[in-house]
């Protein structure tokens, strides 16, 4: 944990209290404690996944002083495919070779087990990661930039003034300028302030299986995919060197129906083995419009709903809106700093939900036709090849998009798909 301390940047002690922003009142909150600085800090982060840890870094290589806290202490399971895409890796500033137990560089796709067809690549397009090692990663760069990590400390309450925020926790009080929630799927900090109200949720399954040596070689350094196995989801074997991480999810949150599907996906991939973990988790999908700050208080990564709906990719958006708030916060903060994340929402809404919708009306036409899809898939491969271009951040999801449509004349398969009333 770091010791560093750095001076805050503009020292504001007000009480204020905004009871717009909040039903609570600072009366509320428990006195602070010596846990945490008594002067206020510049940045409050809660949550070190990362999103959180990305962010307390950059803020505090620009100077500000930031407290990190994360309710769970480090390193931490976390339930995750762990699959890095290229173009998530592209947003990293720091080295995370280290970590990382597979390059993958061939796709396994097929639709309910058939028509199999594996697309290859020169170089790695996903990088696979045990999240405990990645979060860890990221958390030690951020605490060797100076941030002041603050591990089992669960945040309950969160109070936000005119001239800065109180947030409540199971350790005291931490009081600071400005408040993000990194805090995922369940962000207590969005609940608190009143975003993001109207998230939906999706489950999906994640099992870390141990298996025989001749399948771990089968795997290695390739994903394999089954869409259309469940509807509207898929099924996924990814591989992590000592073993395989299993998965399905999306389509469904019936976690019995899930974990049946499982069974039998592995059943069916002759994947037998010890499972050393059997957990399943939610992934936020914001819709279409989603408010991610309010007054002093911002959201980032899951917390804010930024999960693709088609695929389920988070770690990319999640280090991604971190790095647009980090860009933009000094000088946000300096022209408006009562409300300075207006510039930080405008970003989000061009960049990334402008993409999110894409994927939605993307995903309706697909999972109504997984099946035909799969077979253009492999008749045309080039489609799949620039889906990879999306997946290396070389080209946007929005251009993809647009270019496949033209490619491939989506408007036909919408047509064929509301005459078979799939969707
Ligand atoms: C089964 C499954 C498989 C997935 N596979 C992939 C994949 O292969 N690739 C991919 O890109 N994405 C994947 N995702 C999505 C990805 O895991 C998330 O999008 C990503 O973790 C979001 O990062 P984050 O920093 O926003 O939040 P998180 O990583 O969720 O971190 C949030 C942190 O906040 C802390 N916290 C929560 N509440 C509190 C509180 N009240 N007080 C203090 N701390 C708190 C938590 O302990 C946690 O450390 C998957 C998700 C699931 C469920």
């Amino acid at each position: 944990m770091s010791t560093t301390t750095k001076t805050s940047t503009t020292p504001n002690t007000s009480t204020t209290t905004d009871t717009s922003a909040t039903t609570n009142t600072f009366t509320a909150l428990s006195a602070p404690t010596h846990v945490f600085s008594s002067d206020p800090y510049d940045v409050i982060v809660v949550g070190s996944g990362p999103g959180g840890s990305t962010l307390a870094r950059k803020l505090s290589q620009q100077g500000f002083k930031v407290a990190l806290l994360d309710k769970s202490d480090f390193p931490r399971y976390k339930v995750c495919g762990g699959g890095l895409t290229q173009r998530a890796a592209k947003q990293l500033d720091i080295e995370f070779q280290s970590i990382v137990r597979d390059g993958i560089t061939s796709m396994e796709l097929c639709c309910k087990g058939e028509n199999r067809f594996t697309f290859r690549k020169d170089t790695p397009f996903i990088h696979m990661v045990m999240r405990d090692e990645f979060d860890d990663l990221l958390l030690k760069a951020a605490l060797d930039e100076g941030v002041e990590f603050f591990p089992s400390t669960r945040v309950s309450q969160v109070v936000s003034g005119e001239s800065g925020v109180f947030v409540d926790t199971d350790r005291g009080t931490c009081r600071g300028r400005y408040l993000v929630g990194a805090d995922g799927v369940n962000s207590t900090v969005a609940k608190q302030v009143g975003l993001m109200a109207s998230k939906q949720k999706i489950l999906a399954l994640e099992y870390e299986m141990k298996v025989h040596p001749d399948d771990l070689n089968r795997y290695k350094g390739k994903v394999a995919i089954d869409y259309g196995f469940i509807k509207g989801g898929y099924a996924w074997v990814f591989p992590k060197r000592d073993h395989l991480s299993v998965g399905v999810g999306l389509g469904t949150r019936d976690g019995q129906f899930l974990q049946r599907k499982l069974l039998e996906y592995l059943d069916r991939e002759q994947l037998t083995g010890e499972f050393s973990s059997q957990k399943g988790f939610f992934l936020s999908v914001g819709g279409s419009d989603p408010v991610v700050a309010k007054g002093r208080t911002a959201l980032i990564g899951d917390a804010a709903g930024l999960v693709d709906p088609l695929m389920g990719e988070g770690i990319y958006y999640a280090l991604r809106s971190a790095n647009i708030l980090a860009s933009a916060f000094a000088q946000s903060i300096a022209s408006n700093p009562d409300a300075p994340f207006g510039r930080y929402q405008a970003e989000i809404e061009r960049e990334i939900l402008s993409e999110m919708r894409l994927f939605q009306r993307a995903g309706k036409l697909f999972h109504a036709a997984p099946r035909q899809f799969h077979k253009m898939f492999v008749r045309q491969p080039k489609i799949v090849d620039r889906a990879f271009r999306v997946i290396a951040g070389e080209l946007s999801f929005a251009d993809y998009y647009e270019r496949s449509r033209r490619h491939i004349g989506l408007r036909a398969i919408a047509r064929l798909a509301r005459v078979l009333q799939m969707w």
